[in-house]
């Protein structure tokens, strides 16, 4: 026995040579004996010395020694009890034990070593459990201020975001209401053939339409403050007696006025001009300035000219847009007709390529309209320059451009000016004190092969440009056929997987899971397959999204549980070694209602013990409302079943926040093991999985083990089990069996 640091002993016996022989061996290794002969004394000496261990005998003249022990690990847990029993209280011993003893020693005890022994190894036990609770007590406190800081940093971000949200969406709403006026306002007096002007109240044009600036006497720098009455003649002086102010007349009446005035122009001819002005309101009835529109009375002789260009503005005014200049959607069917007809006629192609800005509304969002309409004044640009004249290059929409390129005897052609284009907009693009960057996904169709009509034709560009998005943006797609077949084979799917559920179709193949050390077979993994009447096997990845998206998930996951836990029963009550089995939770179903009541029932009805289910979460999962899935998670761990992360490493967690769940496994997924041996990033990211995992005491799995030298490394990383197509692939139950066989 070690020394005992004068550590008390307290021996509770009515055996007075019992107690005086037992102290005085304590004494002489150094220990404090307190002694009692009865219960009671006992019972106070514990609450007086607090002793560090007592010897307690059972047989006490006042009171049972078995109630003595019950009110020792009630007031003094931590206190170890070892019992000196006499050799007919064999029973009560072990009640005793069942009770909270830590051991016993039978009386005469005739060897001092086993005494010391027993102290020992109590003593040493306690001290243990003392640490493992102080221990608990710190990571319990360390998770309690972790959990309550990230709650309180979540409130204060979601506060922030929220003023900032409601900040922004407040300046966004006022510059969009002036952005709208103007282009009201503008659009009306661009209609107005005759010059027309928006004046403010200290005399300065603030708007004016091209008739106007057609009749500028002067050339008009950008800075330039140009005031009322020099328009539209030549420096004329300002109003005065004798040529009234048609502003003053307004504000005198508050009522639009005609009046007649006399200017020359350019080339000094004289002019009269007929100008009405009406006034312009503010909103809470003040007024703001005012609008003017000049009509010629001189040149009567050019009515039916200015008819006609009028007549030509509309058209291009209604065929164009009014930022880029370039053709809008109208025109650009036009010409699509136009030059299908000429290709029909001469035998050639046409090709056309629809524009999709990629992410342009971000821009638009966080710089501003302003900044995003020179952005696309400039692409329109850059598109014009890259193509021939003869091509037509419209903007559709927002930030939809689109393309007409006309005689084409080689589709190839198509192709290098679609990368011309990708180019064009590679350099970034200079608005203010930005430098933008842009890409563009272009979809592509081509007449006749595609469609020999203006409407089949631009749906099928949709489409194609729909799948090149898909792809990741910044590249081109050519329209195919097949790019309509998978969207029809998609709704197609859908009504099949219902039909699958009821007529069978699905099946559960098993995948084996081993000890990484020994190779004995400890586990499988439920995997869903879809044993399609025509298309064959088809793998989960292809049909389990569209089950999530339609709620299909739900009977499926259910009807997986019930047959992966049914079977695995069937396989005990054949006599195999029990093994766990492993059943994928998608998001929707963890997040079901009833998930806790349908694992439960599962079990019940299926005899399975809970310790032979794990369900296996997803990072993403789990630390979608943490809150709310700690609780979930507690209560499905109650319930005895084990809980294991699934794909780790791929989520964004961090092993330390998933302490805050009770989880019992992680398993490592399949892109770090896959470059193990040739990735160093890889190999240590799985190294690290596995040293915190094991410091958080779960177990670790890798998925996806291949070959031998991806075994070799995880095994010396201390990988604990291992799962992958070097050991066994995903097997349908029949087949399953062999590997119970197998195992040694
Ligand atoms: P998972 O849970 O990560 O399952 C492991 C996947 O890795 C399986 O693909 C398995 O066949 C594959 N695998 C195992 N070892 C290797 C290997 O050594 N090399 C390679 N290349 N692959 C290996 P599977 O069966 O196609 O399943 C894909 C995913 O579909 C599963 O990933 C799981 O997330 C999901 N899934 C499967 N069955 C179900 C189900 O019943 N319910 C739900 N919600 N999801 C399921
Ligand atoms: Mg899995
Ligand atoms: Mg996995």
């Amino acid at each position: 026995m070690p020394p005992g640091n004068n550590k008390k002993i307290l021996i509770i016996d009515d055996d007075d040579a019992v107690r005086t022989s037992i102290a005085a061996c304590l004494r002489a290794r150094d220990f404090t004996a307190l002694q009692a002969a009865d219960g009671l004394a006992g019972l106070a000496a514990l609450r007086q010395d607090r002793p560090d261990l007592i010897l307690l005998d059972l047989r006490l003249p006042d009171i049972d020694g078995l109630d003595v022990l019950a009110t020792v690990t009630k007031e003094s847990p931590d206190t170890p009890v070892v019992i000196i029993s006499g050799a007919g209280t064999m029973k009560d011993s072990i009640r005793a034990l069942q009770l909270g003893a830590w051991d016993y020693l039978v009386k005469p005890i005739l060897e001092t070593a086993v005494l010391e022994h027993a102290i020992g190894k109590a003593l040493e036990r306690a001290e243990l459990l003392r640490e493992r609770r102080r221990y608990r007590e710190q990571l319990e406190e360390e998770v309690k201020n972790r959990t309550a800081e990230l709650e309180q940093r979540s409130r204060e971000l979601e506060r922030a975001y929220q003023i900032l949200e409601t900040e922004v969406n407040d300046r966004k709403r006022a510059e969009r209401a002036v952005h709208r006026e103007r282009a009201v306002l503008q659009t009306i007096i661009d209609g107005v053939i005759d010059p027309a002007q928006v004046v403010s109240l200290d005399h300065q044009v603030i708007m004016m339409n091209q008739a106007a600036r057609d009749h500028l006497p002067i050339e008009l720098k950008k800075t330039d403050t140009l005031l009322c009455h020099q328009m539209p003649g030549q420096f004329l002086e300002p109003c005065a007696e004798h040529t009234p102010c048609p502003m003053d007349k307004i504000k005198e009446t508050g009522k639009a006025v005609t009046m007649i005035r006399k200017y020359r122009d350019k080339n000094n001819a004289e002019h009269a001009y007929e100008i009405t002005a009406s006034p312009l309101w503010n909103e809470d009835g003040s007024m703001r300035g005012f609008l003017e529109i000049f009509r010629n009375l001189t040149d009567s002789d050019s009515v039916e000219a200015k008819l006609r260009d009028h007549e030509s503005r509309l058209y291009h005014l209604s065929h164009h847009d009014p930022l880029t200049n370039l053709p809008n959607r109208l025109l650009f069917q036009d010409r699509l007709q136009m030059m299908m007809i000429k290709a029909q006629r001469h035998k050639h192609q046409v090709a056309i390529l629809f524009l999709d800005l990629d992410r342009f509304k971000k821009i638009n969002e966080t710089l501003g309209h302003e900044v995003g309409d020179r952005m696309l004044v400039e692409i329109g640009q850059r598109l014009q320059n890259t193509l021939r004249k003869s091509d037509t290059v419209a903007r559709m929409s927002g930030d939809e451009f689109a393309i007409i390129l006309d005689d084409i005897r080689d589709a190839r052609y198509v192709g290098v000016v679609a990368r011309k284009i990708k180019q064009a907009l590679a350099k970034h693009i200079q608005v203010g004190d930005y430098e933008l960057f842009i890409s563009t996904s272009i979809g592509i169709s081509i007449y006749p092969t595609d469609g020999t009509e203006v409407e089949g034709l631009m749906r099928c560009a949709d489409t194609a440009i729909f799948r090149a998005k898909e792809m990741g943006r910044n590249t081109y797609q050519f329209y195919t056929t097949d790019m309509n077949t998978r969207a029809f084979e998609f709704l197609l799917m859908e009504s099949g997987l219902r039909r699958a559920l009821e007529q069978n179709e699905l099946v559960i193949f098993y995948q084996p899971q081993f000890n990484m050390t020994d190779h004995r077979l400890i586990g499988m993994e439920a995997l869903l397959r879809w044993q399609h009447p025509e298309k064959g096997m088809i793998a989960p990845g292809d049909f389990i999204p569209l089950a999530e998206e339609t709620g299909l998930i739900e009977p499926i996951g259910e009807w997986v549980l019930r047959t992966a836990c049914a079977q695995n029963k069937s396989w005990q009550n054949q006599g195999y070694p029990p093994i766990s089995l492993a059943v994928n939770l998608s998001a929707r179903q963890f997040r079901q209602q009833n998930i806790l009541e349908l694992v439960a029932d599962t079990l019940a009805e299926t005899g399975l013990e809970p310790k032979y289910l794990e369900l296996e979460l997803t990072e993403s999962i789990v630390m979608n409302n943490v809150e709310k899935n700690v609780r979930t998670l507690e209560e499905l761990s109650r319930l005895g079943v084990q809980l294991a992360i699934d794909d780790f490493g791929t989520g964004y967690s961090s092993l330390s926040y998933l302490k805050l769940f009770p989880i019992d496994n992680l398993k490592i997924d399949r892109s770090f093991v896959r470059n193990i041996n040739t990735n160093p990033n890889d190999a240590m990211i799985a190294a690290s999985i596995i040293a915190l995992a094991h410091n958080m005491n779960l177990k670790v799995l890798a998925e996806g083990v291949e070959d031998e030298k991806q075994l070799q490394l995880l095994l010396k990383q201390g990988c604990d089990n291992v799962q992958g197509f070097l050991f066994g692939r995903p097997v349908p139950a029949e087949e399953f069996v062999r590997f119970f066989k197998e195992s040694p």
